[in-house]
């Protein structure tokens, strides 16, 4: 487990260059590491992780600039997540849910392996996030061939097979095809975490549009959630997404540690979601199995679900807009053609749409991201 953890600290390493340089479009492994400040290349012995950071108390060796303690910081955050993952799946093997893979010492690290590139995923794209509000698809797009690739290389390394046949309710039955085939099975579980994950995003970001004729969610989550759903499976991957908010106090406090201000980014919502589910998936999926084999035992209740879920989220938004709209109508009342507006119950325009020369504020949502990602450009090009 050390080994471990130093290994994490080495890859943190690499991270901190991939946080630095992805959003910027520039190359991960060429020029080697070099002050941002005064371009002078590091040596090798000045670019040990943590430790060197230590012996230069922080600074550059040529011009002392501060080096920002969130380089030794996330390094030390990749060797403890390391560190944690490999106790969990692999010392406790608390992982192995019945029905799951057989959990013998190849399977495990193998799986171990698979999900160390994960987290690497995951901890790019939230710093990232934190940083720029754009989830680059430089590392999305390569992070799903990645799940795609190994998860059909290595087979019998998901969490859970992609389809289960409730024989009762308490036992799942598995096609026996799925353990003779682990690669084909490999695929198809890793292609229907990402096709589910990222279409879920994507309908919720369709409804959002929709009703609130503005981008609630960037196109960046989509994305996300498609890669973590390549490695993690498409149940995992739904039950990701719906933890997700319950992750939001705990990651706003520290966005607001961060910056000091309270900004929205999703991603990292989702990031820390799927490290939870991941990490805590055999409670995870006691509670849920009886959930999914009623999916399965009744195959349109997936569809009703869905419809009424995406209808309760527009009612909640266009319920949101209105009562926005009808604050906004209270607090302009004093204005002469406001009073005159409200007065005229005939008047055509839905309550909930502010005319451009209405004194009634624009309903506020999060600012727009991810634009600039999803058509291919640089975010920071004007910067
Ligand atoms: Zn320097």
């Amino acid at each position: 487990m050390a080994s471990t953890f130093v290994l994490g600290l080495v890859v943190g390493s690499f991270l901190n260059v991939c946080i630095f340089r992805l959003p910027w479009g520039r190359s991960i492994v060429r020029p080697g590491s070099h002050c941002p400040s005064c371009n002078k290349s590091i040596a090798w012995f000045d670019n040990i992780p943590v430790l060197s950071w230590l012996v230069l108390r922080g600074r550059c060796r040529h011009c002392s600039t501060t080096i920002s303690f969130r380089y030794p910081g996330i390094e030390l955050l990749t060797g403890a997540l390391f560190a944690l993952v490999y106790w969990i799946e692999v010392e406790l093997s608390l992982q192995w849910v019945p029905g799951g893979p057989d959990p013998n010492a190849t399977t495990v690290h193998w799986r171990y392996l698979y999900h160390l590139f994960l987290l690497c995923a995951l901890i790019v794209a939230t710093f990232i996030d934190f940083d720029y509000q754009v989830i680059p698809d430089s590392v999305t797009i390569p992070g799903m061939m990645i799940g795609l690739v190994l998860g059909c290389a290595i087979g019998q390394v998901h969490l859970i097979p992609a389809w289960i046949v409730p024989s009762a309710l308490e036992r799942l039955y598995i096609p026996p095809w799925f353990s003779a085939h682990p690669h084909v099975h490999g695929l198809i579980a890793s292609a229907a975490g990402l096709v589910v994950g990222g279409g879920l995003v994507w309908l919720v970001r369709a409804v959002g549009y929709l009703v609130l004729r503005k981008e609630a969610m960037g196109f960046g989550d989509v994305t996300l959630m498609a890669m973590i759903g390549s490695f993690v499976g498409w149940q995992a991957a739904v039950l990701t997404f719906f933890f997700a908010p319950f992750f939001g106090v705990a990651v706003g406090m520290v966005q607001w540690l961060l910056h000091g201000e309270s900004r929205f980014a999703y991603g990292p919502y989702l990031s820390l979601a799927a490290l939870a589910v991941v990490l805590a998936w055999k409670p995870v999926w006691e509670w849920a199995a009886p959930i999914f084999g009623l999916l399965m035992l009744y195959p349109w209740l997936l569809p009703t679900l869905l419809v009424l879920g995406l209808g309760l989220l527009a009612t909640m938004l266009v319920g949101g807009r209105v009562v926005r709209a009808a604050i906004g109508r209270i607090t302009a009342v004093t204005a002469p053609d406001a009073t005159e507006e409200a007065a005229d119950p005939t008047a055509d325009s839905p309550p909930a749409e502010p005319r451009p020369d209405s004194p009634l504020p624009e309903p506020d949502g999060p600012k727009d991201k991810d634009d600039d990602i999803a058509s291919g450009e640089n975010p920071l090009a004007g910067a």
